[in-house]
This record gives structure tokens, sequence and C-alpha cells, in this order.
């Protein structure tokens, strides 16, 4: 299969990840949207929130448990976690991804 959040997580280039544990990474989005965008994703292949599993529920337990250690790690107090789901969300990597968005005042509604 090709994807390319599966090429980063088997962490052949880690020199940019800023968090990792044993089940998911985070690194800057290559086309950031605020002054802290990062991604964050298990290292283990999964599409979308849509095709969560029970046996891979443990990665998410560990992805939300990091986040909180990503921000303060960062000096971050105020952030937006985002999960497109979905071509319409704007889902473009099919790869199970939460953005870390920060570092400004951010709009709400999102567009
Ligand atoms: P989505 O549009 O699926 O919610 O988010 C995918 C995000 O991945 C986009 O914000 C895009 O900029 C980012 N992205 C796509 N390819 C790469 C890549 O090769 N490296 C990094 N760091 N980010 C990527
Ligand atoms: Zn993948």
């Amino acid at each position: 299969m090709n994807c390319i959040f599966c090429d980063i997580a088997s962490g052949e280039d880690k020199k940019n990840w800023v968090f990792e544990t044993e089940k998911c990474c985070c690194f800057p989005d290559i086309d950031p949207k605020a002054p802290v965008h990062l991604l964050l994703i298990p290292k283990i292949h999964i599409s979308s929130l849509q095709d969560l599993k029970k046996n891979n529920i443990e990665f998410i337990n560990d992805m939300f448990l990091s986040i909180p250690k990503i921000t303060e790690k960062l000096g971050i107090k105020s952030y937006r976690l985002v999960a497109n789901t979905g071509k319409d969300a704007g889902q473009s990597v099919m790869h199970l991804h939460f953005h870390i968005l920060g570092g400004r005042e951010l709009g709400w509604p999102p567009g």
C-alpha cells in the first residue's frame, strides 16, 4: 500500500519529529495553517476515524494521552485538535491524523 504517512511513521527520517511514543509520532505539517501546525499519527495504518476498531483503540488512547505532553513541550496553552474525516470534510491523506493547531487566535466556526 502506498501511504505517505506510513512512510513517515516508518521512522526513516525522524529529524523533524517533535514527539513520539511506541505507538504514535508527531511532526510539523508540510503546509502550516498556523504558527503551530502539527500532525499526530498512529504508527499503524488506520484510514480514518471512521475505520476505528476495538483492536486499534490502544493507538487512539496513546495519541490522546500524548497531546497534552506535546502541547506542554511546545508551550502551547490554547490549541485546536482537528480530524478531517472523509472527502467532503477535507481529508486528503487517508491515514488517520490529528491536526494540532495553535500559536494564534483561531476563528470559529471553521470553513
Ligand atoms: P488532511 O487534509 O487529510 O486533513 O490533512 C493532511 C495534511 O497533511 C495536510 O495539512 C498536508 O499539508 C499534510 N501533508 C501532506 N503530505 C505531507 C508530507 O509529506 N509531510 C508532512 N509533514 N505533511 C504532509
Ligand atoms: Zn498509512
